[in-house]
């Protein structure tokens, strides 16, 4: 495996290295790490306004094709973006969900109209999308959806409760996984449809976290509508859909996290070195195995998307993504743990901030990495498609 750039991809660093320094001033400066997972809330207007101005200059969905409004960027050109964005510490980016997930999904799955009306408002940060898949019933066992939509007047009218909807309160349309088929039953007679959130049929209440944000949201649709023809894929035939925009979710953007990681754990080690924790040979250990164990996450990333990038499908059916998944997550959460330790009695307090409390980034990082784990597929039903779908054990009992 050659995991050396050509003198193209290293003149395209250099290029999106100086675009960040000439850029990443000012004002813009000030908004250097801030975002991110379970610190969406900060600066959130003016990041949304950083995000335009790389839309402006052609920084955003740089992995799609030129005639949808990307940049069609090799996957190694990709890989250096987001290896390069980390790295400058710029602010994370607000448009995830659209620009990662539903956007590939429409140019993969949707109309030409759909394409035309969707995508230039995803590159251009005008629109921002939420994921509603998960139910009180339906997380881990997403065929369980029981959310309704039935065609009436040429509009979709949608009726059913949806959960943990990261970023509904701040976008403008939701992408839903419903049923459209009476009497369906699991990934049969399922539609997924375009539905937009500013509405008086939908309902979007925040759901407070152990953090003391809320990122997330409960969504209630009572009668909600949107137009006949923003379904994607034909009617009753969603699953496909839904499960093809869940093949997008772990791309390249996950390498970059490994940057986001490195920076978190020097950062710890900085912390220990300041209180002394360092000294103590257990935290030492601990630190020194967190870092040897990013280095094998990071190639492990590599190996993944230099097999995609040969065109070599066994890394997917290997259970790449799977492992993947399994690692980065409990890695991040014992990088939670370590700071705690490193922090000793004083990670117990938080700060008294108004009426409420505040968090350092250390006690936030903590609490939030609980939930690596469970989304994008829990530890759980990732170990079971490794063991049921690439080690060929038995299927487990289902209820
Ligand atoms: C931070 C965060 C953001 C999220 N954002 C979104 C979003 O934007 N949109 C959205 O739709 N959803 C979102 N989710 C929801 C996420 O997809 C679900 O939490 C996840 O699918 C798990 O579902 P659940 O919470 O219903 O747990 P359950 O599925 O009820 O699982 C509960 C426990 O049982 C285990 N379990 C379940 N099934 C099995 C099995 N077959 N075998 C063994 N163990 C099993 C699970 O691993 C887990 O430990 C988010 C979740 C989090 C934490």
């Amino acid at each position: 495996m050659d995991l050396s750039y050509s003198a193209e991809d290293e003149a395209f660093r250099a290029e999106i290295r100086a675009w960040l320094e000439q850029h990443l001033t000012g004002r813009w400066a000030e908004l250097r790490g801030l975002g991110g997972a379970g610190r969406d809330h900060e600066r959130f207007d003016d990041r949304l306004e950083w995000n335009r101005l790389l839309a402006e200059h052609g920084w955003t969905c740089v992995g799609w094709p030129e005639e949808h409004g990307g940049r069609g960027l090799s996957l190694w050109q990709q890989v250096i973006f987001h290896e390069e964005y980390a790295r400058a510490d710029a602010p994370a980016r607000v448009n995830h969900l659209g620009e990662e997930l539903l956007g590939p999904t429409l140019i993969a799955f949707g109309t030409e109209e759909q394409k035309v009306r969707f995508l230039p408002k995803i590159v251009a940060v005008e629109e921002l999308w939420a994921q509603g898949y998960s139910e009180p019933n339906a997380g881990s066992d997403l065929a369980n959806v029981q959310t309704k939509a039935r065609l009436e007047d040429r509009h979709w009218v949608i009726d059913g409760q949806k959960v943990w909807t990261s970023n509904a309160h701040l976008s403008q349309w939701v992408f839903v996984l419903a049923r459209s088929e009476p009497g369906s039953e699991r990934h049969h007679g399922l539609s997924f449809l375009l539905v937009p959130l500013e509405q008086d049929g939908v309902d979007i209440r925040p759901i407070e976290q152990l953090t003391g944000g809320s990122e997330f949201n409960e969504v209630f649709f009572t009668g909600a509508r949107t137009d006949a023809d923003l379904v994607v894929g034909e009617p009753g035939a969603g699953w496909a859909v839904a499960m093809g925009l869940l093949g997008f979710e772990r791309g390249v953007s996950t390498l970059a996290q490994t940057v986001d990681y490195g920076r978190e754990l020097d950062d710890l080690v900085a912390a220990a070195e300041q209180n002394g924790a360092v000294d103590d040979p257990f935290i030492r250990d601990r630190l020194a195995q967190l870092r040897v164990e990013l280095e094998v996450i990071r190639a492990q990333a590599m190996r993944g998307l230099s097999a995609i990038g040969l065109g070599d499908d066994s890394a997917a059916a290997g259970g790449a993504g799977s492992i993947f998944k399994l690692v980065w997550s409990n890695w991040h959460k014992r990088l939670g743990e370590v700071a705690m330790d490193v922090a000793g009695p004083a990670g117990l307090l938080a700060r008294p901030s108004g009426p409420a409390y505040d968090l350092d980034e250390w006690q936030r990082l903590f609490l939030f990495s609980r939930s690596d784990t469970i989304y994008g597929g829990s530890d759980e039903v990732q170990k079971n498609i490794l063991a049921e779908r690439v080690l060929g054990l038995p299927r487990e009992a289902r209820g």
